[in-house]
């Protein structure tokens, strides 16, 4: 039968982390921890289920976690959503980006994704029957550009999709940035999908600049966080969804029909755990040292480090140590090298190759010191 998705094979994340495991190298590839989580976590957690919390809770997430992520919101954004009506919780950012898409994209509409981004947004429009436009940022420091963006919207744009901190650039918008596309949609019905995943993660001070600080992008925006990403349980696929009453209603049809609900006692464990924000508000002070530890290991190398200012990803511009394609260049650096890397081509529609490949910091300070080894000797 024809594929709907002829185009794509299995992902990079995967790809790599198999070539990783199969060479014993160090794998800064897919983004994951290596370390473990909070074991207070792991105890409400275990809690949760040992007090009989193991069957189906409400399809849009139990209500203590959403009320729990609306204060966290309230709290750090100033925004307030309704619990019962705007928050629902889903298996991980992957389902949240994908039910968003499904929900709202019409067969025909067109959804503007900023190149390079996750690999997930172009097929899962696809599948909605919707076009991919794609609109780059700009090469060299991966900002927006308005133009651009403003050029590509047409009558049938339906919604655009943001991710900042930014997987692969680890480029973060400003509020000004934020500022600029509220104005840009004023006049517009588009919605706006944002990938908020790494809102823990922003460094040298910097804010994170959630969509849902801004009124005239909130009301027209599904934000998505990961608790995977926040509390280093990337295997657990627990996320949420803020948006007004509107859209969330659209969304939880076909979250309902999509995987009807999220496993119980993880929520419950969340829930707990979410009362103290001290593990989130300590994130970026608990990156941004891992990130430099890996920064002053290179300094001095061939590997030519670009700007970090969010996520747990590091690039780096290959050119003064190889001239073969970043793809070939991670294959290589995996085989021969014994780190695993990601290339930025893999994240571009036209696979476009710039020569750098993305790094994951989200590891052991020895995972760190071991790659900076191998990696110094390029
Ligand atoms: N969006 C981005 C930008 C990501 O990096 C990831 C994680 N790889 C996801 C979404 C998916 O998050 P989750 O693991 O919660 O599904
Ligand atoms: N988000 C992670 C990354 O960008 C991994 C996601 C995945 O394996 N699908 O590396």
């Amino acid at each position: 039968f024809p594929s709907k998705l002829p185009q794509v094979g299995t992902t990079i994340f995967t790809v790599m982390s198999a070539l990783a495991a199969e060479h014993d190298a160090v794998n800064l590839g897919q983004g994951f921890p290596d370390f473990e989580c909070d074991p207070a976590l792991i105890d409400a957690v275990t809690r949760a289920m040992k007090a009989g919390h193991n069957q189906y809770p409400p399809m849009p997430g139990i209500a203590a976690l959403r009320e729990a992520v609306a204060a966290k919101i309230k709290a750090l954004h100033g925004r307030e959503y309704c619990a019962n009506t705007e928050i629902t919780v889903t298996a991980g950012a992957t389902q949240a980006i994908l039910t968003a898409i499904l929900a709202i994209v019409h067969a025909g509409d067109e959804v503007i994704v900023l190149d390079p981004c996750y690999d997930s947004y172009a097929p899962n429009i696809q599948l909605a029957g919707g076009t991919v436009v794609r609109v780059a940022l700009t090469p060299g420091t991966f900002r927006p550009d308005f133009g651009l963006i403003a050029a590509a919207i047409t009558p049938r744009t339906r919604a655009l999709i943001i991710n900042s901190p930014h997987n692969p650039s680890a480029s973060i918008w400003s509020a000004e940035d934020m500022f600029t596309l509220q104005d840009l949609l004023a006049s517009t019905n588009i919605l706006l999908i944002s990938d908020e995943v790494y809102e823990h993660m922003v460094f040298d001070g910097a804010e994170h600049q959630s969509a849902a600080r801004y009124p005239g992008l909130a009301a027209r925006a599904f934000v998505v966080s990961s608790f995977g990403k926040t509390f280093h349980v990337t295997g657990w696929k627990v996320g949420t969804v803020a948006a007004p009453a509107s859209l969330t209603a659209e969304f939880r049809k076909v979250h309902q029909f999509n995987v009807f609900t999220v496993n119980t006692p993880m929520q419950h464990g969340l829930a707990e755990y979410l009362r103290d924000p001290a593990p989130y508000i300590q994130l970026p002070a608990f990156y941004q040292a891992k990130r430099n530890l890996f920064r002053q290991g290179l300094e001095g190398s061939r590997l030519k480090l670009l700007p970090s200012t969010g996520s747990y990803f590091q690039c780096v511009d290959i050119s003064g140590v190889s001239d073969l394609s970043d793809s070939d260049f991670c294959q290589w650096l995996t085989r021969e090298v014994g780190v695993a890397a990601i290339p930025l081509s893999a994240f571009y529609g036209n696979g476009f190759d710039q020569g750098i490949v993305r790094f994951c910091f989200a590891k052991r300070d020895e995972t760190l010191r071991d790659a900076i080894g191998r990696l110094r000797k390029l």
